[in-house]
């Protein structure tokens, strides 16, 4: 599992470009919170501040790799949460 707390921009690049590479069996999980530390977008330069929106993402696959297990609530309060299984035909 690959895991990556981004900003709200980032997140719908991200979902963007997964959506088109993915193969079957790959899984991406979007979780929108609040953010419970000052960090920053693993992808970009933006910070995410405490309190500040952010998406905890985590990309994982059915084949391979260590599955998803959940780590978001160590990083954000949870608002909401988005499972998307890729590579469908
Ligand atoms: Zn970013």
């Amino acid at each position: 599992m690959r895991r990556e707390i981004v900003c709200l921009l980032c997140a719908e690049v991200l979902l963007r470009r997964v959506m088109e590479t993915a193969y079957i069996g790959d899984n991406i999980k979007f979780v929108n919170g609040k953010s419970k530390r000052n960090s920053g977008c693993d992808r970009c330069s933006n910070f995410v501040l405490y309190g500040k929106r952010c998406t905890a993402v985590s990309m994982w696959s059915d084949t391979v790799g260590i599955p998803y297990g959940p780590w978001e609530e160590e990083y954000l309060f949870v608002i909401e949460e988005e499972v998307e299984e890729l590579g469908e035909a």
